[in-house]
């Protein structure tokens, strides 16, 4: 039985603001639907000033704002330099042309041969199992994604699915998304149960940010599919930040591990967020004690609206070497980025 988590999130709110207490005792999708979607909310909330919030609406106006409760909750207040807050603010700078920063830097258009589907390295296939994500990060390369040309009907993932089918050489099926968590967990049993009746397909990744923004999206329904499939599981987190790792999400990634998932994270390097030896330092302590081994630390992909927080690769990589120097090797991060049309993540 799932306990879900039951705290008070009072910590954005000021002393004595006139701010009834929310508790986390709802459902995920109603939390998921409750995420604060307002640029004027977000800062309010947090106690921003009236600077923030212009460079929020603007920012807002080309990439909307969401942010659930539950990781608002562990962002400190009045802190515009919270590095959870960084990474969902919009700023006025996302307006800013710079050059080499494209819509999409990973010409995944170039790579779908199918509708849902991305076909990018050999023996493993990617599925948009869902158009939406819990929480809007700024950097994401996919925030100008054409998701309403990647929404299948059932009847469609049919006929993309017979690419998997009739492809052999293919072992692994990533769901992806947006956040594949986001879909009901009715699609993604009846999406897996046909991934399974698959022969050749031997795992089933999922590449998720939703146990880490709303913990309880790892409930009984979700555990009920996820463990009962005959694939090898693998989870693939999104946390950038030792803070995003509260015990609810430890309690969610000790659940999915119970389940029989292999837990792997993968970070973005990001300029004012997690920039620093001791950040990245922390952060693969922190994912360790929650059973998660960091995987990859991903430079930042050029993508329109994001430049601010780019880090410069020979600083990414003093960094890398300064991480080798006070962690064990499990717990060094693979500092990699995507090119388009390589065979697989370059590392730097
Ligand atoms: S796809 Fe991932 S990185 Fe992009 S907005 Fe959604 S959760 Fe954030």
């Amino acid at each position: 039985m799932i306990t879900r988590s039951s705290a008070l999130l009072q910590r954005t709110d000021p002393p004595g603001a006139d701010v009834a207490p929310l508790t986390l005792e709802s459902s995920w999708q109603t939390q998921l639907s409750r995420a604060v979607r307002d640029p004027r909310e977000l800062c309010r909330r947090l106690g921003l000033d009236e600077a923030w919030l212009l460079g929020a609406e603007r920012g807002h106006a080309l990439f909307e704002v969401r942010v659930p409760e539950a990781f608002l909750a562990r962002m400190r207040y009045a802190d515009p330099q919270d590095p959870l807050l960084r990474q969902v603010l919009p700023l006025a700078a996302e307006g800013e042309s710079v050059p080499g920063y494209v819509a999409d830097p990973l010409a995944e258009a170039e790579h779908t041969p199918g509708p849902g589907l991305i076909h990018k390295y050999a023996g493993r296939v990617l599925l948009i199992a869902s158009p939406a994500c819990a929480v809007n990060c700024r950097y994401c390369f996919r925030r100008h994604f054409p998701y309403d040309d990647n929404s299948p009907s059932r009847a469609q993932w049919e006929r993309s699915l017979d690419t998997l089918r009739e492809d052999p050489s293919l072992h692994e099926a990533i769901l992806s998304g947006g956040d594949p968590l986001a879909a009901s967990d009715r699609q993604l049993a009846w999406l897996t149960e046909r991934l399974e009746a698959i022969p050749h397909l031997k795992r089933l990744r999922i590449h998720t940010r939703l146990p880490v923004v709303i913990p309880d999206r790892v409930d009984d329904a979700l555990l009920g599919w996820f463990a009962a499939t005959r694939l090898q599981k693998v989870v693939v987190l999104h946390i950038n930040h030792a803070r995003e790792i509260d015990q609810s999400v430890v309690d969610a990634c000790a659940r999915l591990k119970a389940a029989g998932a292999t837990l792997l994270n993968q970070s973005v390097l990001l300029r004012g967020v997690n920039d620093s030896v001791e950040a990245l330092a922390e952060l693969s302590e922190r994912l360790f004690e929650a059973d998660v081994l960091p995987y990859y630390l991903h430079v930042l992909d050029p993508v329109t609206g994001a430049a601010h927080f780019d880090v410069a690769d020979e600083e990414a990589r003093e960094l890398v070497a300064g991480l080798r120097e006070v962690l064990p090797g499990f717990l060094l991060p693979r500092l990699v980025r995507e090119i388009p049309g390589e065979a697989s993540k370059t590392p730097l």
